[in-house]
């Protein structure tokens, strides 16, 4: 129609065209695969994927073509998100902690043609390279000179003399902003992982929304550090979010035990960060050793599992940090809801405030969520009754990549997210548990994960799986499994005297073990159905 506003699309690409033109100083920092910390800025980095752009087209790289990287967290994988996807390929973040056979199928499934890879991976590579059928060539994310020598893998190709062949002097291309710009596999605990691909429009509004106040409240003034990995649904989205606003980024690279995530917090003075709760664990205990602070921190998103509350406690008041509950799946690109208080929480006292901060929060703008029962229909949002949790919107994926009917799905956009939850009157939204993962006792269901998340509140107590286990009477009883902090002594009924004025006494497990480790998703959520395995013939 003639006089409508323009049409010019939303590619990642122009995320870092505008850093680059409006914030072409700002720092990007990055801990590389040798621990080297590198300094750039938003200027170079926009040069360096231009040149990257230059050499994959020279390579052969052509629009809709899935181009995989292995890597960590740094600056080479960074500018790999705007080199590939700016001209179109698809750039495929593989989460290492996959099983081998797992990896194998993504790989091929995902039909990479190309891999860009951190040296720590080489040997992991190595070994499935036999069963790899599409990968034409292997670029090494170093400079030349520490080139790995590979016995198993022929003609490796460096990183930096890869891009320094190139001038740097292109142009983005504009192509329709609903081409696919970036896949990421679920972890795929049941069977195997499936893709999901995101669109440049996609990645570009949910940055947009991710950027707001009463989301992640990010500006050009912030110093922002992921710690989420880049190979975890793109680092949670947040250097397209960082990139977008112009703020100083920091890419923290393999190490993320307490130490090192302090020293970068504080050297670089990190205003945000993003990470799961084991993260904040190991975070917090070097604290408690070093005696350190998070001065610069002003607030942190916790998501990817719950939040407990006295994780919370101690952000505020020990820390000073203000925490964020979010929660999201790489089906949600990720974020679906983001916890930020109302005007009428103003003037709560602490301990009310942390009743409604615990829970997941609101749906930011673009998304909508519902919850329904066993038939289908959608159940009220009183705070109170709990069912499958839906989500719909334009970053929520339509199905996935090379499956033909999802059967999460649903009609009018609607995709079941396999999480239970409830829904309270001003929308707030709170996980009780992973459908599969319910215990169900007496025909009423058993939230494991607040159990959990109160039993973490142990000072003994470093990690907590609840699991139902078979019960007579009762179908199935929670059962809680404890690993206790290093040295810490302490005994079942301990354990049960902590939890008994906080949870209902029909939610109080039967039983408390001890065992020395849980077992991790590549995501690092406990895997409850491993656990379920383990302790299949376990008897009250
Ligand atoms: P995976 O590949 O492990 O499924 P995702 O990041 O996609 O990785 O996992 C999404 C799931 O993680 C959600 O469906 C939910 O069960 C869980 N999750 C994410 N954030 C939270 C949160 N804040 N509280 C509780 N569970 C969460």
């Amino acid at each position: 129609m003639h006089g409508l506003i323009s049409d010019r699309p939303l590619l990642i690409s122009s995320l870092l065209e505008h850093a680059a033109r409006y914030h072409g100083n700002t720092e990007i920092i990055s801990v590389d695969s040798q621990d080297k910390t590198i300094r750039s800025n938003y200027e170079n980095v926009n040069i360096r994927s231009k040149k990257l752009a230059q050499a994959l087209i020279k390579l052969g790289a052509k629009k809709g073509d899935t181009i995989a990287t292995m890597a960590w967290s740094n600056l080479r994988h960074y500018e790999l998100y705007f080199g590939v996807s700016g001209i179109g390929s698809i750039c495929h973040t593989i989460n290492p902690r996959l099983f081998p056979e797992q990896l194998v199928f993504i790989i091929n499934d995902a039909k990479d043609k190309f891999l860009f890879i951190d040296i720590d991976f080489i040997p992991l590579i190595e070994k499935l390279m036999d069963k790899i059928t599409k990968i034409e060539k292997i670029i090494v994310l170093c400079d030349k000179i520490d080139m790995p020598n590979s016995s198993i893998i022929k003609n490796l190709i460096s990183y930096e003399d890869l891009i320094n062949g190139e001038n740097g002097d292109f142009d983005w291309p504009l192509f329709d902003e609903k081409t696919a710009s970036s896949l990421c596999y679920t972890s795929g605990t049941t069977g195997n992982p499936k893709g999901v691909l995101y669109a440049h429009r996609s990645t570009v509004i949910h940055a947009f929304a991710a950027a707001a106040p009463d989301a992640m409240n990010l500006s050009a003034r912030d110093v922002i550090m992921p710690i989420a990995p880049m190979f975890h649904a793109n680092a949670w989205a947040i250097p397209y979010v960082t990139t977008m606003v112009g703020a100083k980024l920091v890419l923290p690279g393999r190490n993320l035990d307490g130490e090192s995530v302090q020293n970068l917090i504080e050297n670089e003075q990190v205003t945000f960060t993003a990470a799961v709760p084991t993260i904040w664990l190991m975070l917090f205990e070097y604290l408690e050793q070093s005696g350190k602070k998070l001065d610069s921190l002003k607030s942190c998103v916790v998501g990817g599992s719950a939040c407990p509350r006295f994780m919370m406690e101690k952000f505020y008041e020990k820390y000073g940090v203000e925490v964020l509950h979010c929660w999201g799946m790489t089906e949600t690109s990720p974020i679906g809801t983001i916890n930020r208080p109302l005007a009428k929480h103003y003037g709560q006292s602490f301990s009310e405030r942390l009743d409604v901060a615990v829970k997941q929060g609101r749906p930011v703008y673009g998304v909508e969520i519902k919850i329904t029962d066993e038939n289908d229909i959608t159940l009220p949002n009183n705070g109170k009754d709990f069912g499958n949790l839906w989500i719909r919107g334009p970053w929520i994926c339509s199905g996935y990549l090379n499956i033909e009917k999802s059967e999460t799905h649903g009609e009018d956009d609607w995709f079941m997210t396999g999480d239970v939850a409830t829904i309270d009157e001003d929308g707030f939204m709170q996980i009780t548990d992973r459908t599969k993962d319910v215990i169900k006792s007496g025909g009423e269901w058993i939230s494991s994960i607040e159990i959990e998340n109160f039993a973490v509140g142990h000072p003994s107590v470093m990690e907590a799986g609840v699991i139902g286990v078979f019960h007579p009477k009762w179908d199935e009883r929670p059962l809680l499994i404890i690993v206790k902090n290093e040295n810490a002594k302490v005994s079942k009924e301990e354990i049960l005297d902590f939890l008994k004025d906080k949870i209902v006494s029909w939610w109080m497990p039967d039983d408390v073990v001890f065992v020395e480790s849980l077992p991790h998703t590549a995501t690092g959520k406990i895997q409850k159905l491993a656990l379920r395995e383990q302790f299949k013939d376990y008897k009250f």
